[in-house]
């Protein structure tokens, strides 16, 4: 069980917008503080993360030390003010605490996965809650941090937690020099254009998404042409040969290589 310290004189409070420094207090667009002039968080882009904890300690350290890693903090100090400023929006990441007086960390949790289901939770648990953690893991949320956790741990899941983010919208993927632009869908070997036809595109779109490990031809099939086949066909096969021949040249044939009895990879050498 977490400790109810100061629970009772929160849940009357009305507020719930915390300003971790009462010197100089930030609103939600203001620069956090620490970011001027060091090249982090001080851009227009600085990720906003929503922290929903009802220990006011809590907040202020973990205010302060995600305002000073370069990231914009806004705290709510109960589930309800928590769960609307979570629903609101614009938040690239969230900080949430299960026990909370108002609505519970797993109501709020499954409310955002309903809302906004792409913005990662770091859900907080007391020391010991395994069951906690699993349960929170269940409902949505992306990683967990275990009380009392340090700054810099917090810092760092975060942080992982935005490159998962950017890495997954990116719209571009790419294996040695070869790239693929997924919205434009233009493909490009060392930089000369290739023009694919669609099914050779899904191929290698599919192809690089499995980078690095062999794929059956059987798997290709299913996934590329995506409808019952016979399995003697030989289009896989038809199809890699007009892929490597348009991504190759004499000197730099394309990395998709044969494993013999299973299928192809790409890339990962020879
Ligand atoms: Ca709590």
């Amino acid at each position: 069980m977490e400790s109810g310290a100061g629970k009772t004189g929160e849940a009357a409070t009305p507020i719930l917008r915390h300003m971790a420094s009462a010197a100089q207090p930030r609103q939600g667009g203001a620069l956090p503080e620490g970011a001027d002039g060091d090249g982090v968080g001080d851009g227009l882009a600085a990720p906003r993360i929503l922290i929903v904890e009802d220990e006011p300690g809590i907040v202020d350290f973990v205010t302060r030390g995600l305002q000073a890693a370069g990231f914009l903090v806004q705290a709510a100090l109960d589930g309800e003010e928590g769960e609307r400023l979570a629903l609101a929006g614009g938040f690239d990441a969230i900080v949430l605490d299960l026990m909370l007086p108002g609505r519970s960390g797993l109501q709020i949790l499954a409310s955002v996965r309903g809302a906004a289901p792409s913005v990662p939770v770091i859900v907080l648990t007391a020391r010991g809650e395994i069951e906690d953690r699993v349960v929170g893991l269940e409902a949505g949320a992306v990683d967990y941090l275990v009380k009392p956790f340090s700054m810099a741990e917090l810092v760092a899941r975060v942080r992982a937690q935005l490159r998962v983010i950017a890495e997954a919208s990116s719209s571009t993927l790419s294996e040695e020099d070869i790239e693929v632009d997924l919205l434009t869908r233009k493909v490009r070997r060392a930089g000369r254009s290739v023009p694919l036809s669609t099914t050779e595109f899904e191929l290698l779109v599919f192809l690089l998404r499995h980078r690095g490990r062999v794929v059956s031809r059987e798997q290709i099939l299913s996934s590329v042409w995506g409808y019952e086949h016979d399995p003697a066909t030989n289009v896989v096969d038809v199809y890699v040969g007009y892929l490597r021949r348009k991504l190759g040249t004499p000197e730099s044939p394309a990395p998709i290589f044969t494993v013999r009895a299973v299928g192809y990879r790409l890339g990962g050498a020879a």
